[in-house]
């Protein structure tokens, strides 16, 4: 079993009266993993706690006209008897952009350790001081399938579960918490004890798994899922979004944008890139976003021109406007093309058999067509 769904263990600790804190962003793992914690585990009540880390205007809801994430959550655990904790950082993900002069990235996630991990850590290190209760599971809905990164194990200050006795493993963090005690007369950084394992109970699970599990309860997933075709439900202009993904958000959110937009100018800085003639160049986000991707120039190609010429123009990198452009040259081109070669064929077929596409006269002939009129 993967140490790093070892209910065996998260057992245990609940048997030991752990608190087990369900970190709830509203996203379909979020759905899932409580789910799951409640369905394949025995915990009281008393020791589950529910906690979302409220992102404002920058969580589905406020901007774009559908459920506020943060209402999402406490209506889901309210159905499943349970109240929510909201916390909150005191600056929104443009504040820290500003404040870093820098957008996210998979090697710099500020925006999540500052915005979710330490409001929710910083919750927990109260609560832990306030119950008495030191042994706490912060349950996480994170995937292995998820992330590349996650899935080969590069995650490592939460998943190297060697130095200790359980394998969840410590968080961080949390477990370096120390008080100021009076110690003969001088004041020593002692360690309060608090344990904090992170877990991941569905981290072996697939999309599709995710999904169901939901379904099976009797349950839907947040709105942004279905109604918009979202694959995440993260921050409505997270710049480690997929490009479909920023493109739904866009069109609900459109205000936002065109606020990243002006942040883009101030910090003088973007991430997003786009391929001119097989060169990668930064681009702004909108126009990042009004380049079709290749899949929809593959598509749009597909369905006017042959698959010789849509090879041509995909090869080439091209836009769908630069296609539009000179879609009238390469139609004419290729209808020339499909009648001389038809032509020839005709012509050399009875001379070479099947094989008259490898004899020189065709190969000559294919040459200079293609060099007088290809455009
Ligand atoms: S969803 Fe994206 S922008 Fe929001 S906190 Fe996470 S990484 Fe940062």
């Amino acid at each position: 079993m993967n140490p790093l769904v070892n209910i065996k263990e998260a057992q245990a600790l609940a048997n030991l009266g752990a608190i087990f804190f369900i970190n709830h962003s509203g996203g379909k793992d979020s759905q899932a993993q409580f789910l799951k914690v409640l369905q394949d585990m025995n915990i009281p009540k008393e020791q589950i706690v529910v906690i979302h880390a409220d992102l404002g205007r920058f969580e589905w809801g406020e901007e774009t006209d559908t459920i506020a994430a943060k209402d999402f959550v406490i209506n889901n655990a309210k159905v499943m008897g349970h109240e929510t904790i909201v916390v909150e950082h005191d600056q929104n993900l443009f504040d820290l952009i500003r404040r870093y002069k820098r957008w996210p990235s998979t090697l710099a996630r500020f925006c999540t350790s500052s915005l979710k991990t330490t409001p929710i850590e910083k919750y927990i290190a109260v609560y832990a001081e306030r119950t008495g209760n030191y042994l706490i599971v912060n349950c996480l809905g994170l995937r292995a399938m998820e992330s590349n990164e996650r899935s080969k194990g590069q995650d490592k200050e939460c998943f190297d579960v060697s130095k200790v006795s359980y394998t969840l493993s410590p968080n961080p963090g949390l477990c370096r918490k120390t008080k100021k005690v009076e110690v003969d007369g001088k004041l020593k950084s002692v360690n309060m004890g608090l344990k904090v394992y992170n877990w991941y109970p569905i981290f072996d699970l697939t999309e599709d798994e995710v999904f169901e599990t939901i379904e099976d309860a009797g349950q839907t997933p947040h709105p942004a899922y279905k109604e918009f075709g979202m694959s995440r439900l993260s921050c409505i202009c997270c710049t480690l979004a997929s490009k479909g993904d920023l493109i739904q958000a866009q069109k609900r959110a459109p205000s936002l944008y065109l606020e990243y937009a002006d942040l883009e100018k101030e910090i003088d800085k973007t991430v997003f890139t786009k391929k001119v003639k097989g060169k990668t160049i930064l681009v702004p986000l909108l126009e990042y976003l009004s380049v079709p991707s290749k899949k929809r120039i593959r598509n749009y190609v597909k369905a006017h021109l042959d698959s010789e010429a849509a090879g041509i123009f995909l090869k080439e990198g091209l836009t769908i406007e630069d296609i539009v452009e000179s879609i009238d040259a390469f139609t004419s081109y290729i209808r020339k093309k499909t009648k001389f070669k038809k032509e020839l064929k005709d012509k050399l077929l009875p001379l070479h058999g099947n094989g008259f596409k490898k004899s020189e006269e065709y190969q000559e002939a294919m040459h200079l067509f293609l060099e007088k009129e290809r455009p």
